[in-house]
């Protein structure tokens, strides 16, 4: 394992080669992109190309040090994340105590922050404290996909990389070299696109169950079956409101997904371009019971419904609206 390695944004690794190789390594860094898992993934891998025992350059993968980087276990090699909502300011004050502390093994302490813009004022004034006073022997890299979360007196003091996110060609050959087979790489890679969390690096089985259940429910509800069913499973998962909020955006995401489909195959039945590749002969079938009207309405709908559930609106209203634009389309009249 080395950077050539890692998937995607081959800009930046030839910026970390480069600090490694003139030995002008920032003090702070931020790593700023739309994908969490990889930012970690490469942040872990500059801090073991920082205490690498093999490589000047680069990192082996199979040195003591890396070994242990990857297993968590390096004492040199620190990733951190909020405690609970926020940074507590605890967590803070340690790393302005550590700050001085020599390695005790490597060339270089890494503390690696995901999340980074989770600071409250408190703990992100901490944090500026570490900052102000650099240790030579520190590396400090902030994580975060939210740039304006970050206080500009800690952003002006950090050298500040911006990751691209993956292509689907980049993420399909990573997934093939991971193991997957082609198919299922090129589906993960369609599906991670568009915004379907965990494909690539979560339970790709759950995912593949929850994606068939809205399915079932998409088919039931366009041809006006177990209309009752869904409502009331609805209802019922909205006593929690944690729950029913991260099952509510899951499944009306797929199910926007699914309605795209489902206008290119109305437009063009022939379009190798859909993205459930594998579900494309049941939604081939259901635009017999659905007009392209609809299908533009409901997924107009989707998004708004998408949006009013960051919105904090009431549970039971968004259950309402999103059964009524599948079931009182008609009476609506809206087009
Ligand atoms: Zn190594």
């Amino acid at each position: 394992m080395a950077f050539d390695d890692l998937i995607g944004n081959k800009r930046i690794k030839n910026i970390l080669t480069s600090y490694l190789r003139h030995n002008i390594v920032p003090y702070s860094m931020i790593f700023f992109g739309p994908s969490p898992s990889n930012l970690l993934t490469f942040a872990r891998g500059f801090a073991k190309a920082l205490n690498c025992l093999t490589q000047g350059d680069d990192f082996c993968g199979h040195c003591q040090h890396c070994i242990e980087a990857d297993h968590e276990s390096f004492l040199d090699l620190r990733v951190l994340q909020p405690d609970g909502q926020f940074y507590k300011k605890e967590q803070i004050t340690y790393l302005v105590e550590d700050n001085f502390n020599r390695p005790m093994k490597g060339n270089k302490k890494v503390y690696i922050l995901t999340g980074a813009h989770h600071m409250n004022p408190s703990s992100a004034n901490a944090f500026l404290k570490v900052l102000e006073e650099p240790a030579p022997a520190n590396v400090f890299i902030l994580l975060t996909d939210n740039l304006n979360g970050l206080l500009p007196t800690i952003k002006s003091r950090c050298q500040i990389l911006k990751f691209s996110p993956l292509s689907k060609n980049e993420i399909t050959e990573y997934l093939v070299q991971q193991g997957d087979d082609a198919e299922t790489a090129q589906l993960k890679a369609y599906l991670s696109q568009s915004n379907a969390e965990n494909v690539v690096t979560g339970d790709f089985e759950e995912f593949m169950n929850k994606r068939a259940e809205a399915l079932a429910m998409l088919s039931g509800l366009l041809q006006n079956r177990g209309v009752e069913v869904t409502l009331m499973n609805l209802f019922k998962l909205s006593r929690s409101r944690e729950k029913f909020v991260e099952y509510f955006r899951e499944t009306v995401n797929l199910l926007s997904l699914m309605l795209r489909d489902i206008m290119i195959l109305l437009v063009d039945p022939q379009n190798p371009n859909i993205i459930n590749m594998d579900y494309k002969e049941t939604l081939k079938k259901l635009t017999s019971y659905i007009s392209i009207e609809k299908t533009l309405f409901l997924i107009r709908k989707m998004e708004y419904l998408l949006r009013d559930i960051q919105r904090n609106l009431n549970a039971r209203v968004l259950i309402m609206e999103f059964m009524k634009s599948y079931t009182d389309y008609e009476n609506e009249g809206v087009a």
